[in-house]
Order: structure tokens, then sequence, then C-alpha cells
């Protein structure tokens, strides 16, 4: 019997049935005896056992006292046998990892994290147009400088708080008295104190100890509290620090009155399950709001951020087209649909006009967006493969993972070297010429000579001349 059920224990949740041929009556008791498996090795099986029981003794109970209320529970007890034979979920056995539509709070650091990219500098009206359409997308909290960098830079942030967006506004500051005493009087209520985490940090930048963060996140967010700012504690480099390190940090963050605690991976080095389990372990450890700060060193930006997402966190740093120190932190327009369409959170950001904002980001930054950047890159939403355009004509959700209209783009079909003459038909339509299959085929011909000869796609005018 064991050969004939294949069972192969995977993991010690998980049983797969190998050998099941239908038809055969002895494969029914071996479909049976295959649920029942994966049943028990699932943990919850206590909790089915005890209801089970508790339903039989109600039941045998029940007949003597109320017979409808007892038939009731009998019912109830079949269905669960029947759920049990069919695989049909009788109730939820496996807790789900998140509530659906819950909301994360994007934090939005363009203009601090983003300027801080090298070589990178808005101007004043830059930073106007770029915090203007941050907020008309949505994005309900944006960081918008560090007050301590002198004048200008605090004349700027009280330009931008002037405007008087429905955004919450942040600033950040190291964790000193100076640099917070120059958060003062911006008409901007929230800072981000950034103190060191790791060891690394603490021994051989700040040259201090453990104690001595401890002592001065109680000192500085007590005093910032006190000026009337809604503090964030950043904790610089805690993907190097030590995990119980980062409770005590988050303890003494809450006991001075911070109400967020900021988890950054400063150097990038994080993976979405690290990252999963570092928040998970602070989201257990502390009530306080738990910010995901990203860099995108590995290319996991984005990935650790939905990670965190999922672990608990309830706010996330993004910036747009994924700007930022050395290889850049979370792109805003990833993080939003990835959240999304992924997992269902609620970011209340609508990407619709994105566009304009990344061609503005882009173009302030003097950072060229690639053009395979996910989203935003300008071939993302081409299709040239023969196979792929007569699909898409078909129907668009043959070959579309991301609707391209929830980034305010859409599809477009090209010609190249892998076209068909569906692609050579659609493209002469666009152009209101109707040609049959026949004369695709002589087309095609010539637009694979032009590609071949040119290295790009041919435009109106080059295919009226095909004709
Ligand atoms: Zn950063």
């Amino acid at each position: 019997m064991p050969e004939r059920l294949g069972l192969a224990k995977q993991s010690n949740r998980r049983v797969v049935f190998a050998d099941f041929r239908a038809g055969r009556p002895e494969n029914l008791y071996a479909k049976i005896a295959t649920r029942l498996a994966v049943f028990i090795a699932n943990p919850h099986f206590v909790s089915f056992l005890t209801i089970t029981n508790l339903t039989t003794a109600i039941v045998c109970f029940g007949f003597k006292q109320n017979p409808l209320q007892a038939s009731i529970f009998l019912a109830l007890s079949i269905w669960q046998a029947f759920c049990i034979i069919t695989s049909k979920p009788c109730f939820t056995i496996a807790k789900p990892m998140n509530p659906p539509n819950r909301q994360i709070i994007i934090d939005d650091t363009t203009l601090r994290d983003g300027e801080q990219s090298a070589g990178v500098v808005f101007s004043l009206e830059e930073k106007l147009a770029i915090a203007t359409q941050l907020s008309a997308l949505g994005v309900p909290e944006l960081e918008i400088g560090i007050p301590a960098m002198g004048v200008v830079e605090r004349e700027e942030i009280q330009a931008i708080a002037s405007l008087g967006l429905p955004s919450q506004l942040l600033v950040w500051s190291r964790m000193r008295h100076d640099d917070l005493q120059a958060c003062v009087g911006l008409d901007v209520q929230k800072v981000d104190l950034s103190i060191s985490a790791s060891d690394q940090h603490i021994q051989h930048k700040l040259k201090q100890s453990r104690a001595w963060v401890l002592q001065t996140i109680n000192t500085l967010v007590s005093k910032a509290t006190d000026l009337g700012f809604e503090v964030c504690v950043g904790m610089e480099d805690a993907s190097r620090a030590d995990a119980d390190f980062l409770v005590q940090m988050a303890e003494a963050a809450q006991w001075a009155g911070a109400t967020r605690i900021r988890f950054a991976d400063t150097v990038g080095i994080m993976e979405p399950f690290g990252v999963f389990a570092a928040i998970k372990q602070l989201r257990a450890a502390t009530d306080l709001d738990i910010e995901m700060h990203a860099h995108d060193d590995l290319g996991l930006a984005t990935a650790n951020t939905l990670a965190a997402a999922l672990a608990g966190a309830t706010h996330v740093n993004t910036t747009v087209n994924g700007l930022g120190e050395r290889a850049g932190n979370a792109a805003l327009e990833e993080v939003v649909v990835g959240l999304q369409q992924l997992y269902g959170f609620d970011t209340g950001v609508l990407l619709g006009d994105f566009p304009a904002l990344s061609a503005l980001v882009a173009n302030a930054s003097g950072d060229a967006i690639g053009s395979r950047k996910s989203l935003v890159g300008a071939n993302v939403f081409s299709h040239e493969a023969g196979i792929h355009v007569d699909g898409l004509l078909k129907d668009p959700n043959n070959y579309q993972g991301v609707d391209p209209a929830i980034v305010g783009r859409h599809h477009q079909l090209v010609l190249g070297k892998h076209s068909g003459t569906q692609g050579v038909i659609h493209a002469y339509q666009q152009l209101g010429i109707h040609v049959n299959r026949q004369q695709a085929q002589g087309l095609l011909a010539k637009v694979w000579r032009f590609v071949c000869e040119h290295k790009h796609t041919p435009d109106a005018l080059s295919l009226k001349g095909f004709l």
C-alpha cells in the first residue's frame, strides 16, 4: 500500500500524493488516505480534533435536551468530514499572512535620499514641482530635506511646507542637539532622527557604545517631542545590527515618546527572507509603527520593501524611479504596484499620471531611465515578437502581467526582426492602410532588411515607402 500511495513527505507540513490513477476503486481509498494525511500534517489538526470532539459531545448531550440544536451540530460534523475527504476548506485552516487591504503608508524620500544621489541637485522650482506632483498622486508622506545642511536647504523646506500640500511632511536629521535645533520653525511637524544601530557604526563611526546610543535616543527624542515634533527614530545600518539591540532601541524610542522606528538597510545587503524575519521580530517586540528603508545594491530594494510590509511594517520609503544613493532606493512605482497587485495592500497612491513625474525627476536629476527599467522604461510595454503580438491582439491578457494603464501607459506593438504578419497588418492599420496577409508577407521581408540595416524599428514614413 505505501508503494501504491507514493506518499512522499516533502516538508514537515506537506505530503504529496504521487501515484493516483482515477477510476480504480482501490485508488479512492488511497485518495481519502492521502487527504487525511495532508490534513493530519497540518499544524491546525489539533484545533480540528478539538472542534470535532466538542461537537460530538454536544450532539450526544443535545439529543436529550434539544434535538434541533443537536441536529445542526451533527450536520456541521458531517460537513467537516466531507470537507476533509474532498479537500474543500470547511474553515480557515491557515491564517492569512495579512488582513486584506491593510494600508501601507508610503513615505517618499525622493527629495531627501533621492537628492543624496551622487551628482544630483534639485532646484527649488524642481523641488516644488516634484512635491506637488507626488502629493497629487496621493503619496501620504514626503521626506523633503535635511535642515542641518544650511540656510538654503531650510528655506527650500519652508517653501515646500508653504504649498500647503495634503501630504504629511518630514525632515531628516542626525540625532544631535544642533541638527535637531535646525529643524525648528520650518512648519514641518515630523522628523526622522537617525542614529547608528550596528556595532560597526557605533564603534567605528561614532566611537561610542550601545549604552550611549540608548541614552542619546532617550535625551534627543524627549527633546524633540518637547519641541512639538512627531518623531521617527531612524535605525541606521539596522541590517548589520544585533537584533536584540534593535529591540532595545525600539523600547528606548517608545519610552522617550517616538511613534515610529525606521529600519534602514543602509548598505543594501539584505534579501527578502532576512528582512521578513527581522521585521517580524521587531513587530512582535514593539507597538511602534515600523518603516522600511531599502537600498538597491543587490537589486532587491523593492523585494525587501514588500517583504517588510508582509512582515508587519506600516510605512515604507520610496523614491521616484528608484533614485537614491549608490544603486538607489526602492522605486515608488514598483512598490505601489507590487503592494497592490501581489498582496492587495492599499497605499492610496494612483499612478495614472506617473509618467510626467517620472520624466520630471529623470530630467531634474540628470539620471536617465534605462529603457528596460520596470514600469517606467521606454521599452517595457513594447512588443515585437510575432507570437506575442498575435496573442496581444487577440486578448491583451495573453501576454500582460501588469496592465500598463495602471502607470498611465499602454502597450506598443513595434516591428522588428521577430515580427510576424499580424504585426505588419496592425502597423499599417494604425496608418489607415489595409494590407492583406499575402502583402504582409512581402512587407515583412522589407521590415527585416530595414531593422537589420538600421537597428531600429521603421517609422511611418519608412513603412509607407515599403508599399
Ligand atoms: Zn538611504
